[in-house]
């Protein structure tokens, strides 16, 4: 069979993602590849066909337990012969496994880095054909990234290791230059084919709100979908039991997961999320890397996170399967903050010099600030979040939040030439300058003693903006600060400067635009988002939908399987339209390969007979 037909037969799709096709033909040309693809984008196919058509046996290195074990099971589920070696297995286990390798009755082995260079491991990797290692996750091997793990570094140490070097597959959703340039240098690539693709995720719809009651926000969004399953990230562990226990309460089935649960009760609480006991799952970050839950409608911050890289990967968990999702960050001032201590305060890694801490600590400062503009940017949030990727972004992608709000524009050049003047002033007067806090008093004329003490009293710009409140102009100098007219130091107490764009405004060669959002475009937007935002269905075709889905819970249950390893929504959704009466026309079906439609297309096509049957006896409405 070819390619096409392969990723047809084992994977169910009938056409290749952006850049994927170049990846797998690079791989089958023995060609090392170094693929940068946002999680969900579709990595895996990229090793797992060339490793399907090459002679032999494939590795995939991957750090995490819970990551392979989920690929495993879905891989057998669509028939590929896959196993995994770490160490969640037990002794006799691993040595099954090691004898079925042995034996060539695999095509893909997922194995631990630190796995790599044991003894068994090595004479299992010298006594049979090793074609393609694909490194999973690669970005680890670098230190400047925040999972780097020494273990990676044997990578390169145990090729050595082998008769005939292997072709070598580098995979990442980490974009930035210097950890492209650390994964080819130090996983010793040879003239890769670099290939960075698939960021942009059309179907989630981005939005930043600034709620003044978080949880209220939250409530409302989740009961204008009361079908839809997501995760809620919050900052810290705190907040995570107090935002779970909150959404219990007020009757949402949630559940919570973060390092400070038992093994135990996080598993289950995983499990419960995954097999849809639990709609919601309230989680710290800890949560997600290796889920591959399909159906996450929706992906809520409760808090910022520290930067960009992070927040697109946690949003884009939801959505997998395509169809439409909610990606919403609550944002609030203060969230910064959190960042910032969380920054100052992160565990130290071992493995580096003093010196490097320190570079790392000021290279996530920096991201944290871009996290903090996109917050705050009134323009489009995909075409921020593709440039900070790297990849060529619309002017206005119309399914964000700022394309979406109607954008109230007012003129605010007066207030803004008072801010940027009292700004100026400032640094004049005392050749230093102040952090925003300070100079919004100074603004609006606070008799509190640290604006005496300084004398902030004695400039004429002293309280010339006294009739609006302080949040108003806090405000303006956050959207001042976004939008260049301001620059905010970096430092333990940041200071306000005039940035690049102020003096045109000062000199009033320039008019400062201010886009309010009309309030609650989430309330706005619920109009046309029904509760269950599931692909564009008739009302009859919903209830083949809502039939098929339970087919599919009791499938998954007796497999024990979550329910997106038998068929994605997606694959559901578009049964639910061709209902296909015949196992040809089954396999049709978009999502829907050879395997499983040996292994369930019976059922499905008995329960779309029964439904057919049932509804034409129904008399029309
Ligand atoms: P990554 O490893 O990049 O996070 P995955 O390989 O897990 O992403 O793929 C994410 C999702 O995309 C999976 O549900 C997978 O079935 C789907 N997918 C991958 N390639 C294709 C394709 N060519 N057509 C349709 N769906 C695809
Ligand atoms: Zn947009």
């Amino acid at each position: 069979m070819d390619k096409l037909g392969l990723l047809k037969n084992f994977f169910g799709h009938t056409a290749f993602r952006e850049g994927q096709e170049a990846l797998v033909d690079a791989l089958l040309a023995r060609r090392d590849v170094l693929g940068v693809m946002p999680t969900g984008a579709g990595k895996s196919i990229c090793y797992q066909l060339p490793a399907l058509m090459l002679p032999g046996l494939s590795l995939v290195i991957s750090p995490l337990i819970a990551l392979m074990k989920d690929q495993v099971a879905a891989l057998r589920q669509a028939g590929v012969p896959a196993a995994y070696l770490n160490s969640s297995l037990s002794f006799v286990e691993q040595n099954e496994v090691i004898r079925s390798a042995r034996a060539g009755s695999y095509k893909l082995l997922y194995v631990a880095p630190e796995r790599l260079l044991a003894g068994d491991f090595l004479q299992l990797a010298s006594d049979v054909e090793i074609s393609l290692v694909a490194v999973d996750e690669a970005h680890c091997v670098s230190q400047w990234g925040q999972d780097f793990r020494p273990s990676y570094l044997q990578i390169p140490q145990f090729m050595q290791e082998l008769a005939r070097r292997p072709v070598v597959g580098a995979f990442t959703a980490t974009a930035t230059a210097q950890v492209k340039a650390d994964i080819q240098s130090l996983l010793l690539l040879r003239d890769p084919l670099s290939m960075t693709t698939g960021f942009d995720r059309p179907n989630l719809y981005f939005e930043v709100a600034r709620p003044k009651n978080k949880d209220a926000w939250l409530e409302a969004f989740l009961a204008r979908r009361p079908q839809q399953s997501g995760v809620v990230y919050c900052a810290t562990r705190k907040a995570v039991e107090a935002v779970c226990q909150r959404l219990a309460g007020a009757g949402v089935s949630a559940t919570r997961y973060h390092a400070g649960l038992e093994d135990q009760e996080r598993r289950q609480n995983q499990e419960d999320f995954v097999f849809d006991r639990a709609r919601v799952m309230v989680a710290t970050n800890a949560f997600g890397m290796g889920i591959d839950k399909s159906n996450v409608s929706f992906v809520v911050h409760y808090n910022m996170p520290k930067n960009i890289e992070s927040y697109y990967q946690e949003a884009g968990r939801a959505g997998r399967d395509g169809e439409p999702a909610h990606c919403a960050l609550l944002f609030s001032p203060g969230d910064v903050q959190t960042a910032k201590f969380l920054i100052n305060h992160a565990s130290e890694n071992e493995a580096l010099t003093g010196q490097q801490r320190e570079q790392v600590r000021q290279r996530e400062l920096r991201r944290l600030e871009q996290m903090a503009a996109y917050c705050k940017t009134t323009s489009c949030l995909r075409g921020y979040l593709l440039s900070y990727f790297g990849e060529a972004a619309p002017e206005a992608c119309g399914n964000c939040g700022s394309c979406a709000a109607q954008l109230e524009r007012r003129d605010i050049t007066l207030e803004a030439q008072k801010i940027l003047s009292g700004v100026a002033r400032v640094e004049r007067k005392y050749r230093r300058s102040l952090g925003a806090a300070l100079i919004t008093r100074m603004l609006h004329g606070s008799r509190e003693q640290r604006v005496l003490q300084l004398d902030l009293d004695k400039l004429p710009t002293y309280g010339i903006m006294k009739d609006l409140s302080r949040e108003q102009i806090r405000d303006y100098i956050d959207f001042l600060a976004a939008e260049g007219y301001l620059t905010l130091d970096e430092g333990e107490f940041p200071v306000l400067r005039l940035g690049p764009r102020a003096v045109r405004v000062l000199r009033g060669s320039e008019s400062v635009l201010y886009a309010c959002q009309a309030q609650s475009q989430e309330e706005k937007r619920s109009a046309n988002w029904g509760p269950s935002s599931g692909p564009a269905l008739s009302v009859q075709n919903a209830s083949l939908f809502e039939a098929l889905r339970n087919l599919r819970a009791r499938l998954a249950e007796e497999a024990r399987a979550p329910a997106y390893m038998v068929f994605s929504n997606a694959a559901l959704a578009d049964m639910a339209v061709k209902q296909p009466g015949s196992m040809v026309e089954f396999q049709q079906v978009s999502g829907v390969g050879a395997v499983k439609a040996a292994k369930y297309g019976q059922a499905f096509l008995e329960e779309i007979a029964r439904w057919q049957g049932e509804t034409s006896s129904v008399p029309e409405a």
